[in-house]
């Protein structure tokens, strides 16, 4: 199933994409919005008689983040190595505010204290339940589903300051979305699931789930080991190599296989 976030112009609502993804993961022609009864996170899926067409309502991020963005750095070895560093012995973390979350379709804005602004293509996983000390074999109790998510970074600043807080942190440094997916576990990433990133069209990152250092259930260990999850957090599971910058006006896309595809402009405020 696939929950959106959206509004007609009016307060936020929830709903259900039906129809099927098209080859450039967008929905296809059949595509509806079918409304829900409040978030599914808290109240479950109660389907309303009350259905929009995909073109006819702007998406907004699918989920908002009650209390963190955990994110982890360097969980792709060709991308610790582009890094000039090693892979970690274990998975690195650090906080994105949720003040960094932006939907599809929404700006990123270039903040004039970079040269540097980048993109990083990720896998977003979603937190459904609170939890703590969740052991890897029951990870997959807890995850709400999966969405697609741009860790936008400030290179020079993340140099500079070694703590990532401003690098990391800055308002629309988050794009998430279009949808999450709760259908898929995390073996199909385990798998393999082609993580590409876009620049004006032109392919820049072109990696595999399979290649993550950590996979999805060590991360909710790792992470639920030191800090209690709440519904609607976000793991950001890290990016493939190929991490590179954007320019005012350009357009970034991160694509994951059988989740979508996630646009967002650079811009300034
Ligand atoms: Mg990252």
């Amino acid at each position: 199933m696939r929950i959106v976030r959206f509004t007609t112009g009016d307060e936020p609502a929830y709903g259900v994409l039906t129809g099927e993804l098209d080859e450039y993961g967008q929905p296809d022609e059949d595509a509806r919005i079918v409304a829900l009864a409040g978030d599914p996170l808290y109240v479950g899926i109660k389907l309303l008689e009350q259905e929009h067409e995909v073109t006819d309502v702007r998406l907004l991020a699918p989920v908002l983040p009650r209390s963190k963005v955990v994110a982890i750095g360097k969980n792709y070895a060709a991308h610790a190595a582009e890094m000039a560093s090693d892979v970690p012995e274990e998975p690195l973390m650090f906080l994105k505010p949720n003040t960094s979350v932006i939907g599809p379709g929404d700006t990123v804005i270039y903040p004039p204290q970079t040269q540097e602004l980048h993109y990083e293509g990720e896998l977003a996983v979603v937190i459904g339940r609170i939890c703590r000390d969740v052991p890897a074999e029951q990870a997959t109790d807890v995850i709400h589903g999966y969405t697609i998510a741009n860790d936008v970074t400030a290179r020079d600043l993340q140099r500079k300051d070694v703590q990532f807080t401003r690098s990391k942190g800055f308002d629309t440094f988050c794009p998430l979305g279009p949808w999450i997916e709760t259908d898929l576990d995390p073996h199909a990433f385990s798998e393999g699931r082609k993580v590409q990133t876009f620049l004006n069209g032109d392919v820049v990152q072109d990696g595999t789930t399979k290649d993550m250092v950590f996979d999805i259930p060590t991360l909710i260990a790792h992470i639920s080991s030191v800090m209690t999850l709440l519904p609607g957090d976000v793991i950001l599971t890290g990016t493939p190599e190929g991490v590179g910058p954007m320019q005012v006006g350009d357009e970034v896309e991160v694509a994951i296989e059988g989740l979508g595809t996630l646009t967002n402009k650079v811009g300034r405020r």
